[in-house]
């Protein structure tokens, strides 16, 4: 499928000399502000292999942030957005209209949950679809309160740092911040002080109490939820968590928000993480793996909800530009014809078996979680008190690299490594990630 060997190969350190170089030059002209895991500069990628300007070739285990599920060089997204880059670039959606943006939308209605109708509008990016999602709820409802979680994590922009929970770095002196977001707890099951098997109840129950004593659930116009939180820590709430949020919002005419901007596409082993517990959203968020690297991304929900905002209130110049809405239907075709939600269940086994196994021999591995492909292990300096170690995370994540395997961190404190391979990603590839993990954990 891609002309890139599947092969880990390493022919200098890492970084090698081309991508110091580069280095240098991007230190001089690129803002300090933007930064990169791994300094490695990439020359191509595709399947579980990301090749770098020294002709290294390490396995991906990040896929540019749960992005590139169906490979960074997938051959129905590039034949697609190919061919519409031939046709025309940009007529500007609020101007000329064009088809892929109507098929994309299509495409959202049949594969997120719930069979009620639906519709969809198209944004260039994850934060911009969240911050979407809020002028339509608050339109329908005409409430202005929004309710998100601990350790939760929406974006970069303005609306969206205000929701995002984790200050450095993403809000560090970057305020003032939008007014009425209020916070609550997170069925964090591992380090719930009553044990997981009490988390879903206990903590949806004082959420519910929060939001009706603090706030009044009648201000309330959303609760926005990632079904499986990311940057967060790979949190999956507990169970009953989501089901009770989603029925207490039914009650109360709140909009309930899945942000499946890196929960989506396959990437937990179904096509949204709101189905494992049967959830049907109001709104859904989407983006990162929907157009396999192009940037898109998407609200859709109930029909009578995106309906809601008067004409020509929700929109943006590049927004579902039409090379991206090809690659997104590329993604899709690529995501049913491999059947992508197999795959990410078949790495879930994988992984999961492998890190289970670790977690007997090193107490450093407090937690082994996620769904699918996006799985995480949480490390503590002890087992007792669940202390954080992010030097030890930020040690092992460094192991990796210089072995040749791209994997990233996240977590509230620091202290969490995370997998996200492409769903393409071969089995040898995935099982010798996971070698150059364990040869990692016995040396830190
Ligand atoms: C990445 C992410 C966003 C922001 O998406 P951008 O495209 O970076 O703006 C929002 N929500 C979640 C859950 C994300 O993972």
């Amino acid at each position: 499928m891609t002309a890139i060997p599947q092969e880990r190969r390493l022919v200098t350190a890492v970084p090698g000399p081309k991508s110091q170089e580069l280095q240098a030059r991007r230190t001089a002209a690129v803002a300090g502000g933007v930064g990169s895991v791994l300094p490695v500069f990439a020359a191509r990628a595709g399947g579980g292999i990301l090749e770098d300007v020294d002709g290294n070739r390490l396995i991906d285990f990040g896929s540019g942030i749960a992005v590139t599920s169906v490979g960074a060089s997938a051959e129905a997204v590039v034949r697609r957005a190919s061919a519409q880059l031939a046709d025309f670039t940009h007529t500007c959606f609020m101007v000329t209209p064009y088809e892929g943006y109507v098929e994309v939308c299509e495409r959202l209605a049949e594969l997120t949950p719930g069979d009620h109708a639906k519709k969809s509008a198209l944004f260039n990016s994850g934060a911009e679809a969240v911050e979407n999602a809020v002028k339509i709820a608050r339109s329908y409802t005409k409430r202005q309160a929004v309710v998100v979680f601990d350790h939760g994590y929406h974006g970069r922009t303005n609306l969206t740092m205000a929701l995002t929970s984790k200050n450095m770095p993403y809000k560090n002196g970057f305020g003032p911040f939008a007014p009425e977001i209020y916070r609550v707890p997170v069925a964090y099951g591992y380090r719930w002080p009553t044990g997981p098997e009490n988390c879903g109840p206990e903590a949806s129950a004082q959420v519910i109490d929060q939001i009706s004593k603090q706030i009044g659930a009648d201000n309330v116009a959303a609760i926005i939820i990632e079904p499986l939180l990311g940057e967060g820590g790979f949190i999956e709430p507990a169970k009953g968590f989501l089901p009770a949020l989603a029925k207490f919002a039914k009650d109360n005419g709140i909009v309930f928000v899945a942000d499946e901007i890196q929960s989506g596409f396959c990437r937990t082993g179904q096509w949204f993480a709101c189905e494992d517990e049967g959830v049907v959203p109001d709104l859904i968020t989407t983006a990162k793996g929907i157009a396999g690297g192009l940037p898109l991304a998407a609200v859709t929900g109930r029909a009578e909800i995106m309906d809601a905002a008067h004409a020509g209130g929700l929109g943006g110049t590049y927004g579902g530009n039409p090379v991206a809405c090809a690659a997104a239907l590329g993604a899709i075709e690529t995501m049913r014809e491999l059947d992508l939600v197999a795959k990410a269940r078949r790495i879930e086994t994988v992984m999961k078996g492998r890190l289970s196994a670790l977690r007997e021999k090193y107490d450093l591995i407090g937690d082994v979680r996620g769904r699918g492909a996006m799985i995480a292990i949480e490390l503590v300096k002890d087992r007792e008190t669940k202390e954080p170690a992010p030097e030890a995370t930020a040690a092992l994540a460094k192991a990796c690299h210089a072995a040749g395997l791209l994997v990233l961190t996240c977590g509230t404190y620091g202290n969490v490594l995370r997998f996200l391979p492409p769903l393409v990603i071969g089995e040898d590839l995935l099982n010798e990630g996971l070698d150059i993990i364990e040869q990692a954990l016995a040396t830190v």
